[in-house]
């Protein structure tokens, strides 16, 4: 029995671990992924405002699947034949190898699609990233450059957050501006730099999930109201439910929803670009080609969610996948980025220009995890020739996100989010559609020491470390 995974991130790598125990002896598990190592995404904000070093947030893969038993390509899968269980992978040398499996899982994240915003992005040499460890090194050298013009006393514009109309990720590029407001205060130089955060989400505090609200002395809190604060407190300019449309040279074009279109000049600009699916062709026994059958046209690929078009307000908790597989063939996944959400989960707007400004739904590295963790007792489910029977939609699960605002254990800060569940469910919760007794929102100290303990516990556990089993999700 051959199982294969393609992507060794959250939710690859966290289902060849779980897999590893799980089917001990009755399965080889082969993980295909390139370059040899698994990203810590959530540090790299601090690798981008220079405050951890690039070494502390990646591991060499080889070594820990070489203790599980896990046999480990370094490659990138470009074709999946599902009618004859094959996958056929590029190798770094440029040749390629066709690997045979019984059951695959497709969890190769997110294809950075910075083409479907002219002009943005480090290629041309105009905005940066925090995606990659190379992005985020690039990014705090950018950085720093501005930091340079500033101690020389020349004001900078920074602007962060979305670089396309349909972007996820805000959360990322909210920790990001928060930490340079952070760094820049403890270098003396917020009096010099204009910070400006430009979101597609139609709300502060939306994140792509439709915010979040907490109950606190009898009162609703609102997430939107809380960022807010934090951005009004922090001098931090906004531009809501914006959509980058083209950049130039220090130049960027946006439109907005009641604004007429216009364009902002930048000094230093970090956009996170819209997220597609990975480049994967899917071909039938006949050699024809079978992607728009197995994938969305944005390229992730169609699991057992509910696809039938439909509007805002009737969207259900039932529509978001419970298994994580494909509706047409049983023995094959796809989890964390490379799954094609049934929906939104914010509410779109348009510009008068008639731009869709849409938040895409985060599946953050969390709710990656978790679908990996499933997907991997469902494949051992059906070894062991039972149904698969474990569930995991984006509409029962929780997420907790501790959002820096500052690394330091001393002087640092976090907001910590919690959401149960993410995606809402009205029918179950009708008044807020999640649990306003597990929801939670705060700031303070206190998260910024989870986010650092968080760092470390992770790092611990997926290079498999004694005990690892024990470090939840
Ligand atoms: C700056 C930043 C900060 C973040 N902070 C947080 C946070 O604080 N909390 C949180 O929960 N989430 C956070 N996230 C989100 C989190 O990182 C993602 O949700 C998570 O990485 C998604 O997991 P994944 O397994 O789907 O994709 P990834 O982790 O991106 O893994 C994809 C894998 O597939 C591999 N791959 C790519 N192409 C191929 C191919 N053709 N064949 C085989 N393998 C391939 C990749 O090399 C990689 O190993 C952050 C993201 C960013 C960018």
């Amino acid at each position: 029995m051959n199982i294969l995974i393609l992507g060794a991130g959250f939710a690859g790598h966290t289902a060849a671990l779980h897999l590893s125990h799980l089917v001990r002896g009755k399965a080889r598990i082969t993980v295909v992924a390139p370059k040899n190592r698994f990203t810590w995404f959530p540090s790299l904000i601090w690798v981008g405002t220079g405050t951890m070093s690039e070494e502390r947030v990646h591991f060499e893969l080889a070594p820990v699947y070489e203790k599980l038993g896990i046999e480990y390509v370094d490659g990138r899968a470009e074709v999946i034949a599902p009618d004859d269980r094959t996958v056929t992978v590029r190798l770094p040398d440029g040749s390629t190898q066709t690997i045979a499996y019984d059951y695959v899982l497709n969890a190769t994240g997110p294809y950075l699609n910075f083409e479907a915003t002219p002009g943005l992005g480090p290629a041309h040499g105009t905005t940066q990233s925090v995606c990659s460890v190379e992005h985020a090194v690039a990014a705090r050298d950018a950085y720093l450059e501005s930091v340079r013009a500033m101690e020389r006393g020349t004001r900078q514009r920074l602007v962060v957050g979305v670089g396309h109309p349909t972007a996820t990720c805000e959360g990322a590029a909210f920790e990001y501006i928060m930490n340079l407001d952070w760094d820049l205060r403890n270098r003396g130089l917020r009096d010099r730099a204009e910070l400006v955060w430009l979101t597609n989400e139609p709300d502060p505090g939306d994140f792509g999930v439709d915010g979040v609200e907490t109950r606190k002395r009898g009162s609703v809190v609102t997430g939107k109201a809380l960022v807010q604060m934090l951005f009004d407190e922090n001098n931090i300019k906004t531009m809501i439910a914006a959509g980058v449309t083209k950049v130039e040279p220090g130049i960027l074009s946006y439109d907005q929803v009641g604004v007429d279109p216009g364009t902002l000049t930048y000094d230093f600009a970090m956009l996170i670009p819209q997220f597609r699916g990975i480049p994967m062709k899917y071909v039938a026994r006949d050699g024809s080609d079978i992607t728009e059958k197995m994938a969305a046209p944005n390229g992730f690929m169609r699991v057992d969610a509910d696809y039938t078009p439909k509007p805002y307000d009737e969207y259900r908790a039932n529509d978001w996948p419970a298994l994580y597989r494909s509706p047409h063939y049983e023995n094959v996944y796809a989890a964390g980025i490379a799954f094609a959400p049934p929906h939104p989960l914010s509410k779109g707007k348009k510009t008068a220009a008639g731009t869709v400004i849409q938040a895409t739904p985060p599946r953050t590295g969390m709710a990656s995890g978790i679908m990996g963790r499933t997907v991997a007792y469902n494949i051992a489910d059906q070894i062991a020739g039972r149904e698969p029977s474990h569930h995991a939609r984006m509409s029962e699960m929780p997420a907790a996100c501790i959002a820096s605002m500052g690394k330091s254990i001393w002087n640092g800060s976090a907001a910590s989010i919690i959401m149960v569940p993410v995606a809402r469910d009205f029918q179950k919760y009708p008044e807020y559609g999640r649990d306003m007794n597990l929801c939670d929102l705060d700031v303070g100290i206190g998260g910024a020491w989870t986010k650092r303990l968080l760092h470390d516990a992770f790092m611990w556990k997926l290079q498999a470390k004694p005990g690892w089993q024990m470090i939840p999700e």
